[in-house]
């Protein structure tokens, strides 16, 4: 099979934004992960992009224009002027207001969205974006870490081609935001895996499936602690499979959060590095146009070895288990290697019994029973008297009917080269010279050193 094309965004920018002092997100996590994928040689398999920063009318379409505005004129020093703004946004607690919050999380979207745009022209089979997966926040609310939601708006891009658009979360969390921006319609499934029981956001027990026209399109599976890669890497092919052939997607979002690992700072599961990247192995073997974002994941140095394992494995390349060298080359000691072991002490037993497994997985497939079989399956385009969208989000029939119009009779040529992301063709790096990376060719119109 010949290989897949790969569009990946990054913005050297993401690694300079602070959540505070303490606070567990830390966006230069990106940023080591994107030193070893350079480093590894990888980029030079991808075409690199460094995205067009979206405009607020871009975020409306999912977030309400007054959040939006909130979130742009923040300020640490304007706080005490505005605490009912800041308790009605939930912005303060988990989600601190910090110097350029408003452009830090357009940077994270517009990846999302330009990746998005990429697989509709069709210029690219797979988009990565792992400063993305950010899905907690909700249209007018920030929420565990997270302020714009850049799964929804990759999925309401993606819904401009597809008729059906598959959204799958492996974080350790829930997928509350993207499951309620989406909790009506039958066009869009959700299915998260997360861990359940007194621990954030609360939600996705395996009884919410959905409501009205969305009923049996929000799929949850939630799990005990210390779950392991043979395990998840079982419940996952076995849901998803019986998913694809169900729901028959025309595009997948992946939010592939790394708090699911093993040693995570505020996660509780025991993944390695291989159980996670099993699962996106699996989703792109269905060779359907697939998004891959972040997401959760506190322990840097695995996230940075997590997102590079499975960019190499998007890629089809064997990668070393000794790290290359680069400019974190610090934080991985003591062993300095790539793929990581599982815990294995007697408190870190998994706490999934292969009875409570084979009930939920009986469950989450009586669901999906419910629902029709492609492609006859009866999927509701939202048309008025018919249910459709989540009337709680910005995501307006509108928005959907008039680019479906649009649409019917589009070019690939007449969605693109609207002057969208900048294709990168020169990497400053410590350790490899220009002449080494991607040669652009003509949709290059310039050079955009990253470093
Ligand atoms: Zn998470």
């Amino acid at each position: 099979m010949p290989k897949k094309t790969i569009a990946y965004f990054y913005d050297s920018e993401v690694g300079n934004y602070h959540f505070g002092y303490g606070h567990p997100m830390k966006p230069h996590r990106v940023r080591m992960a994107h030193e070893l994928i350079v480093n590894y040689g990888l980029y030079q398999q991808m075409k690199i992009y460094k995205p067009k920063i979206a405009s607020k009318q871009d975020l409306m379409k999912f977030h309400s224009e007054p959040y939006l505005n909130f979130l742009e004129k923040i300020t640490r020093e304007t706080i005490q002027d505005n605490i009912e703004d800041m308790k009605q946004f939930s912005v303060g607690q988990d989600c601190p207001v910090f110097e350029g919050v408003y452009d830090f999380s357009k940077i994270c979207a517009s990846g999302s969205i330009g990746g998005a745009e990429r697989l509709n022209e069709g210029s690219a089979d797979i988009a990565v974006n792992w400063s993305g997966g950010l899905h907690h926040a909700k249209k007018s609310e920030a929420s565990g870490f997270c302020y714009i939601n850049d799964c929804v708006l990759s999925i309401i891009e993606l819904l401009k081609i597809h008729e059906r658009v598959l959204y799958l979360d492996i974080d350790i969390h829930h997928g509350d935001g993207v499951e309620e921006a989406f909790l009506t319609t039958n066009r869009v499934m959700t299915c998260s895996f997360h861990k359940y029981g007194d621990y954030f956001p609360g939600t996705g027990s395996v009884n919410d499936v959905g409501v009205n026209a969305g009923e049996n399109y929000s799929i949850n599976y939630p799990l005990n602690d210390w779950i392991d890669d043979a395990t998840y890497v079982d419940i996952f092919q076995t849901v998803v499979g019986d998913i694809m052939n169900k729901f028959a997607p025309g595009a997948i979002v992946l939010q592939c959060g790394a708090d699911s690992l093993a040693g995570d700072r505020l996660g509780l599961f025991n993944l390695t590095l291989k159980g996670h990247a099993e699962c996106v192995k699996f989703v792109k073997s269905f060779n359907v146009p697939v998004m891959i974002l972040g997401g959760g994941g506190y322990t840097m140095r695995n996230v940075a070895r997590l997102w590079t394992y499975e960019t190499s494995v998007l890629l089809d390349t064997d990668i070393s288990n000794n790290l290359p060298a680069n400019k974190y080359f610090e934080y991985f000691g003591p062993n300095y290697k790539l793929h990581i072991d599982a815990l294995s002490s007697p408190q870190h037993k998994n706490e999934n019994t292969s009875e409570y497994l084979q009930n939920i997985t009986a469950h989450v497939l009586d669901t999906l029973r419910k629902i029709q079989s492609s492609p006859s399956v009866q999927i509701n385009t939202g048309q008025p008297g018919t249910g459709g969208l989540n009337k709680d989000t910005n995501f307006t029939r509108s928005d959907i009917d008039s680019s479906e119009k649009d649409n019917v009779d589009i070019t690939k040529d007449k969605l693109h080269l609207e002057g969208k992301d900048e294709r990168v063709v020169d990497i400053d790096s410590t350790t490899q010279s220009k002449g080494e990376f991607y040669d652009g060719d003509k949709d290059q119109d310039g050079d955009v050193a990253m470093s």
